[in-house]
């Protein structure tokens, strides 16, 4: 079942989103070469909790940390450790935080000082594929021209579209109702969705240098691209009003 928020309700979502939007403007700068990722999941927990949020990963089926922090072929859910980030890498900071009982999610993919030109260069695709991704969103669109969206410039630039993990609905919980995929094909087709005025939902595009195929590491979390090949990911909260799609996670 599809949540339908109210103006109050969204208004709560939209103060839940700005916590998360200021953690990510954090992370812009403090992510760098010689940090840690424990180091960074300590001062976004921080940020958070000093905004009166509560961070919804910790203790998420487990989940030990604030935020999902994944390294170079880390697609997403990636565990803060002891990990000093280098020069050249690129690294998923997602984050979610509750505020006034609704939460927010959103990620980004941060080049740590100089990446390649083709670490960039996906990096860049994935951030466009999110934008045509909302884009495309608003009352009346469907749930297969966000896939659309994300597949025709993934596809264009021959990046692996990661298949097993997708968007979902939000609200008082992270995850809801619908899966929001990245791509269509017959069976994405047949759970399409018309969005609906009330309606929000998480759009991550997770795209892969090389094929699209993953796989969970040992630790029961971490996700990795299966050929080892380096993946981004970007990601909004977006509600659906009757004017159109209003990006939550902003500041
Ligand atoms: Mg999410």
């Amino acid at each position: 079942m599809i949540s339908i928020k109210s103006d109050a309700e969204f208004a709560a979502m939209r103060r839940a989103g700005r916590v998360v939007a200021e953690v990510l403007e954090w992370a812009r700068t403090a992510v760098k070469p010689g940090v840690t990722t424990a180091e960074l999941d300590a001062e976004a927990e921080k940020i958070i909790r000093s905004r009166g949020a509560t961070p919804e990963f910790k203790g998420y089926r487990g989940f030990p940390a604030s935020t999902c922090l994944s390294v170079n072929e880390q697609v997403v859910h990636g565990i803060p450790g002891k990990y000093r980030l280098k020069e050249g890498d690129i690294l998923g900071f997602d984050v979610g935080a509750r505020l006034d009982g609704f939460v927010g999610d959103a990620a980004l993919t941060i080049p740590v000082g100089k990446v390649s030109r083709e670490a960039q260069r996906l990096v860049d695709t994935c951030r466009e594929c999110l934008d045509r991704a909302i884009a495309a969103c608003g009352p009346g669109a469907r749930l297969t021209d966000i896939g659309r969206a994300v597949q025709t410039l993934a596809d264009e630039r021959g990046y692996g579209i990661v298949r097993e993990y997708a968007g979902h609905g939000i609200g008082k919980k992270m995850h809801e109702d619908p899966s929001v995929p990245n791509y269509v094909d017959s069976e994405v087709r047949r759970h399409d969705r018309t969005l609906k005025p009330g309606m929000a939902i998480c759009i991550e595009p997770m795209l892969n240098l090389g094929g699209h195929d993953t796989k969970v590491l040992g630790d029961g979390w971490t996700v990795v691209t299966r050929d080892g090949t380096l993946s981004a990911h970007f990601e909004h909260t977006v509600a659906i009003r009757a004017t159109g799609a209003e990006v939550l996670t902003v500041l």
